[in-house]
C-alpha cells in the first residue's frame, strides 16, 4: 500500500494515541500546544531507550561517568555560558494572519524551493507569510529560556532559569568531579534529564516541544586529542543508531555545518539529521566546543578549573567534545522507522491500513504476550502462570484473553510485541505452547518449561 509522508505521520499520531504511546496533553481542557503525555507504552519505550543509552555510554565504558544536576541552578552560569545574551530565536510575525514564524526556518524553506538558486543567500526581504502570503514584521530576537523566581518575592534578585540544555550542569560540576573521581583525560560526564525552551513554532508531534529530555556527554580531552575524540564520538553515534535503534543509513544524513553557520566557539559541528515525513531535520548534534565553556566558567566563577597532568604537573583547560542526543526525537524516529504499514481486507470487503511496529525487541514496551486460544480455565492457567514467571524475572509481558485471536495478535503487532504465545488443547497433552514471531510470522512449538529461558535468550541477541 503506498502511503504519502503526511498519511504516515497521521497514522503514527493516531496509532500513538489509540495504543497508549503518546496522548495530546491536557486534552480535557482542549489540549495545550506542543505538549504531549507519554502513555503507558510510550513511557516504557522512552525508558528502554534511555536505559540502553546509559548502558552503552556510561556503564559500558571506563571513561564516562554519570551526573544528575538540578533543572534550576545558580543563574550566573547562564550568563557565563552565553545563554542570557545569545540563546535567542529570530522571530517574525505575519501582519495579516498574526501567525508567528522563525525567520531562519522561512529562509531555509525558501532556499529549498525548486528552482531557487542555491548559491544566492535567501533574503528576508523575499519572504512572505507561508500561510496567507501576508507581509511579515521585522525580525525580533526572542530569548528562549524560561524565567522563574526563587523565593517568595518575584523580584530581579530571585530570578532564575529552567535549564535550556543539560550540558551546563556538567561544566559547573567539573571541579568536584575532577577533585573526587580520579579520572585521567580523556574522560566524559554524562547526564540525562529535562530541558526547557520557550519554543513558539509548530511542533510536528513530539519533534519540538517546550520541555524535552536530552542525553548528553561532555567529553574532556587534551587539546591535541580533540579531533580524534570527535571522530570516535561520531563513530559511537553511528553505532547507536545502527546497532541499538536499527535505523537505516539511507534515512540519516550527517550534516557538516560550514564555518559561516557554526557557533563562534565551535571548530567543528555535525548535525545528525533524519528523513522525517516532514523533511530532513536534526536528530542529534556533535560539536567540538574547544575550551570555551570551562574558560568562561573559570572567568565568571573565579575558580581554577584547570586540570593537572599527574605525571608532568602540567596544568591546562581541557577541550570538550559534546555529543547530544534528544530522547524524544529518538522515540519519534524509532516509531517512524519501525512502523510498517500494509493493507488488510476488512470484513465489509474494503481495504484498511494494517500496522506492525517492528521495534527491536530490547526497546519494545512488551516483550511477550500470552494468549489462551480459547477462554478455558486450563488454557488460561498455563498462560497466566507463564506470564507470572516472566514478570518475576523482570520481563514485561501481557496476558490477554479478550476477543478473537486475530484481534489480539493485531493489538500486539501495533504495540510492537515481538513474540506471542498461545496455549491450545494440545498444550494440555504435550505441555507445549506455540510461539508466533512478529516479523518472520513463523510458528514454533516449544516446551512450557523452556519458555522463560527462550525469551531471555532471544532478548540477549
Ligand atoms: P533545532 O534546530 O531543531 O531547534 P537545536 O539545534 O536548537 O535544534 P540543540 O540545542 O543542538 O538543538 O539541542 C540538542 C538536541 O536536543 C537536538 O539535537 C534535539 O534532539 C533535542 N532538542 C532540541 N530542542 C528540542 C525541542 N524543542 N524538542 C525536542 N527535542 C529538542
Amino acid at each position: 500500500m503506498s502511503i504519502s509522508a503526511d498519511q504516515k505521520m497521521d497514522l503514527l499520531v493516531s496509532l500513538a494515541k489509540r495504543r497508549g504511546f503518546v496522548y495530546p496533553d491536557s486534552e480535557i481542557y482542549g489540549g495545550f500546544a506542543n505538549a504531549w503525555d507519554y502513555g503507558p507504552y510510550g513511557t516504557e519505550l522512552k525508558n528502554n531507550i534511555r536505559d540502553a543509552w546509559w548502558n552503552m555510554f556510561v556503564r559500558g565504558r571506563d571513561d564516562v561517568i554519570g551526573l544528575d544536576a538540578p533543572i534550576i541552578q545558580n543563574p550566573k552560569m547562564w550568563e557565563a555560558s552565553g545563554h542570557v545574551q545569545n540563546f535567542t530565536d529570530p522571530l517574525v510575525d505575519c501582519k495579516k494572519c498574526k501567525r508567528r514564524f522563525r525567520a531562519d526556518h522561512l529562509l531555509e524553506a525558501r532556499q529549498a524551493e525548486p528552482g531557487y538558486d542555491k548559491e544566492r543567500p535567501a533574503d528576508l526581504k523575499d519572504l512572505r507569510c507561508p500561510e496567507c502570503g501576508g507581509e511579515l514584521t521585522d525580525v525580533r530576537s526572542f530569548n528562549m529560556m524560561f524565567k522563574t523566581f526563587v523565593g517568595v518575592t518575584e523580584d530581579a534578585a530571585g530570578a532564575a532559569y529552567l535549564r535550556p540544555e543539560t550540558a551546563g550542569g556538567m561544566f559547573t560540576a567539573f571541579k568536584d568531579i575532577r577533585d573526587t573521581m580520579r579520572k585521567r583525560l580523556p574522560f566524559g560526564v554524562a547526564q540525562v534529564g529535562k530541558a526547557f525552551r520557550n519554543e513558539i513554532t509548530p511542533g510536528n508531534f513530539i519533534f519540538r516541544t517546550r520541555e524535552f529530555e536530552q542525553m548528553e556527554i561532555e567529553y574532556f580531552v587534551r587539546p591535541e586529542d580533540a579531533p580524534r575524540a570527535f571522530e570516535m564520538w561520531l563513530g559511537e553515534m553511528k553505532k547507536w543508531l545502527g546497532e541499538v535503534l536499527h535505523i537505516k543509513d539511507e534515512n540519516l544524513y550527517y550534516h557538516e555545518i560550514p564555518d559561516s553557520e557554526r557557533a563562534f566557539y565551535s571548530v567543528r559541528t555535525i548535525d545528525v539529521e533524519y528523513r522525517y515525513p516532514f523533511g530532513l531535520k536534526e536528530l542529534y548534534g556533535l560539536a567540538n566546543r574547544t575550551d570555551y565553556d570551562l574558560k568562561r566558567h573559570q572567568e565568571y566563577s573565579k575558580q581554577d578549573l584547570r586540570w593537572m597532568d599527574p605525571e608532568t604537573g602540567e596544568k591546562l583547560i581541557p577541550h570538550v567534545i559534546e555529543p547530544t542526543w534528544g530522547l524524544n526525537r529518538t522515540v519519534l524516529v524509532t516509531l517512524l522507522e519501525h512502523l510498517d504499514i500494509d493493507e488488510a481486507d476488512t470484513t465489509e470487503g474494503d481495504k484498511e491500513p494494517r500496522m506492525v511496529l517492528r521495534l527491536p525487541p530490547r526497546l519494545a514496551p512488551v516483550k511477550a504476550a500470552f494468549l489462551p486460544l480459547q477462554k478455558k480455565d486450563e488454557l488460561a492457567r498455563i498462560c497466566r502462570q507463564l506470564a507470572a514467571e516472566l514478570r518475576y524475572q523482570g520481563i514485561p509481558v501481557e496476558y490477554d484473553e479478550g476477543g478473537s485471536i486475530g484481534k489480539r495478535y493485531r493489538r500486539q503487532d501495533e504495540i510492537g510485541t515481538p513474540w506471542c504465545f498461545t496455549a491450545d488443547f494440545e498444550s494440555l497433552e504435550d505441555m507445549k505452547v506455540t510461539v508466533r514471531d512478529r516479523d518472520a510470522m513463523t510458528q514454533e512449538r516449544i516446551k512450557i518449561q523452556d519458555v522463560a529461558s527462550w525469551v531471555q535468550d532471544k532478548l540477549k541477541k
